[in-house]
């Protein structure tokens, strides 16, 4: 019979259309879990697109579970280092020993903890010890020397470690931060006077530290949360001795002059037309 012939193809077409649509779903779905699998510590953007190959070991991407960075290989610091902060993330373990990075590439000089010894600069750390000590994987990849430059004392102790604390009373109130913090230029001063290289040249010494903070209102936000109303906190503080006593505040900047600064991208993942606003404050 007619009826049952039409209610056949129907049934077939129908199966055939779900399967379609089923299978759409499942890439959407796989695309998703793709981009969320990729290192939440870079929610904002890789700064100066830097890649884990030998071919760029000025700016070689080191992705961890913890943070991820861009290496410079010739200067023995990092360019910059992007990390997630919210008050899961803390905890209030010890601090480990700094150590040599042995991830690095094969034949690439490791910067030893030594190279520091008796410069007249700090062993600082770009992303804080502070930030992650819940758990000791955590608390040893931000000692590893990769994460390290020399800082002058009163950079490190001073006005760099207000933000660093202010950041986490930020968190302790529920907030949820994406960080950004490097390098800058060539040569600072620190307790032995004007240095452009310590450790034998094998570790430059930067002229600036910068950071860049996102502030978001609770954890689990993402991209889409970034409005051109969003609080953004942009500094700059000279690595030099004599501002230990100096407010973080006295160094805030635009993050439109750190891109014009480092020559990054900074944010590249927010919208174009909130970065155009953020950016400039
Ligand atoms: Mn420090
Ligand atoms: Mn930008």
């Amino acid at each position: 019979m007619a009826w049952v012939r039409w209610t056949r193809i129907w049934l077939i077409g129908g199966l055939i259309i779900g399967a379609i649509a089923l299978s759409l779903v499942g890439c959407a779905t796989l695309v998703s879990q793709i981009n969320r699998i990729g290192n939440p510590n870079l929610l904002l953007g890789n700064p100066s697109a830097a890649i884990a190959s030998l071919s760029t070991p000025e700016n070689y991407l080191i992705s961890r579970p913890q943070y991820a960075l861009s290496y410079n290989r010739d200067k023995g610091i990092p360019n910059w280092v992007s990390w997630q902060l919210n008050a899961n993330w803390l905890g209030s373990l010890p601090r480990p020993e700094f150590t040599a990075d042995t991830s690095l590439p094969k034949g690439w000089y490791q910067v030893s903890p030594n190279d520091y010894t008796g410069s007249g600069f700090d062993r600082g750390h770009v992303i804080p010890a502070a930030d992650r000590n819940r758990d000791p994987s955590d608390s040893q990849a931000v000692f590893l020397m990769t994460n390290i430059l020399p800082q002058a004392a009163d950079n490190n102790r001073g006005p760099w470690e207000q933000l660093e604390s202010y950041c986490r009373a930020l968190v302790k109130q529920g907030k949820e931060l994406y960080i950004i913090a490097g390098a800058a230029g060539t040569g600072g001063i620190g307790e032995k006077g004007r240095q452009s290289v310590i450790g034998r040249g094998k570790v430059a010494v930067p002229a600036s530290t910068w950071k860049v903070v996102v502030v978001l209102d609770r954890p689990g936000l993402g991209l889409t949360d970034i409005t051109a109303s969003t609080r953004v906190i942009a500094v700059n503080m000279p690595n030099q001795q004599g501002i230990k006593d100096r407010k973080w505040q006295d160094f805030k900047t635009s993050i439109d002059a750190l891109e014009k600064l480092t020559g990054y991208d900074l944010l590249s993942n927010v919208a174009p037309a909130v970065q155009t606003v953020i950016e400039a404050l």
